[in-house]
C-alpha cells in the first residue's frame, strides 16, 4: 500500500509529510524570488514529486487526515517527524488536525513549520493546546531578515518558536545550513529550540537574495 510519508535526505532520511507549493507560495519571497529549496530540489527526491504532493494535499483536506497519518507515522515506528519539509497546511482546521496528529503519536517528536502567520493568530485565539511533543515555527516568509520583534512577542507565550534565514555565517544558528551538501546528523534543534536561523546557501541564491532585497 502506498503511504503518503517522504523520507527526506538533508535532514538524515527524517520522515516528512509534504504538500504542494500552492499551499505556501502566496505571500512568500522565496518563491517570488526563485530562491524557495523545494522549487528548485523536489525533482531530485521523487519521480514524480508533483503527483505524491497532490495525493497528500488530497488527504490533507478530507476527514481522514487525522486517522490515516497517525497510523502510518506509528507504523513507520520513527522517532523524528518533520511536518511540511515543503508545503503547510492552509486553514486553522488543518493546523489542529496535525497537532492532532501530534498528540495521538505522543512518542514521536515533532517539528511543524509554516509561514501563514495568520493560522498561527488564530491557533492562539483558539485557544487550542500544542501537545508537548510538537514545537510550532512559524517561519519568516521574507529571506534574509530577522522575524519582527512584535510577532516573537505575541507568539512565545503561546510556545510557539519562530524561524528566519540569513546571509551571515556567523548569525545563522543551523550548523548544517552552514556547509554545503549539510545535513543534521545529531541535532536536533528542529524539534524543541524555538529561534533557528537558517543561513541561505548556493552563490546563485546569495546574488538573487542581494538582487531583489
Ligand atoms: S537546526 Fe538542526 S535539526 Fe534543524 S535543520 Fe538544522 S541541523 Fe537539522
Amino acid at each position: 500500500m502506498k503511504n503518503h510519508l517522504s523520507l527526506v535526505s538533508k535532514l538524515d532520511g527524517v520522515d516528512s509529510f509534504i504538500v504542494p507549493l500552492s499551499t505556501c507560495q502566496d505571500r512568500c519571497k522565496y518563491f517570488d524570488d526563485d530562491i524557495c529549496y523545494w522549487l528548485n530540489n523536489a525533482h531530485r527526491h521523487y519521480k514524480n514529486p508533483k503527483l505524491m504532493y497532490s495525493r497528500n494535499l488530497r488527504l490533507m483536506r478530507s476527514s481522514k487526515f487525522v486517522k490515516v497519518l497517525s497510523n502510518e507515522i506509528l507504523r513507520a515506528n520513527c522517532r523524528k517527524f518533520r511536518f511540511f519539509s515543503g508545503g503547510q497546511t492552509e486553514s486553522l482546521k488543518q493546523l489542529i488536525d496535525v497537532l492532532k496528529i501530534c498528540k495521538i503519536c505522543h512518542m514521536v517528536k515533532f517539528a511543524i513549520m509554516i509561514n501563514s502567520d495568520i493560522q498561527i493568530a488564530q491557533l492562539i485565539q483558539s485557544g487550542y493546546k500544542i501537545p508537548q511533543n510538537a514545537n510550532l515555527l512559524l517561519s519568516n516568509y521574507e529571506e534574509n531578515t530577522p522575524t519582527p520583534q512584535f510577532m516573537i512577542n505575541e507568539i512565545t507565550p503561546h510556545n510557539i518558536g519562530h524561524t528566519q534565514t540569513t546571509l551571515s555565517k556567523s548569525v545563522a544558528t543551523c550548523e548544517a545550513s552552514k556547509v554545503k551538501n549539510g545535513k543534521c546528523g545529531t541535532c536536533e534543534k528542529c524539534y524543541y529550540e524555538k529561534d533557528i536561523t537558517f543561513m541561505i546557501h548556493g552563490k546563485f541564491n546569495k546574488k538573487r537574495v542581494l538582487k531583489n532585497g
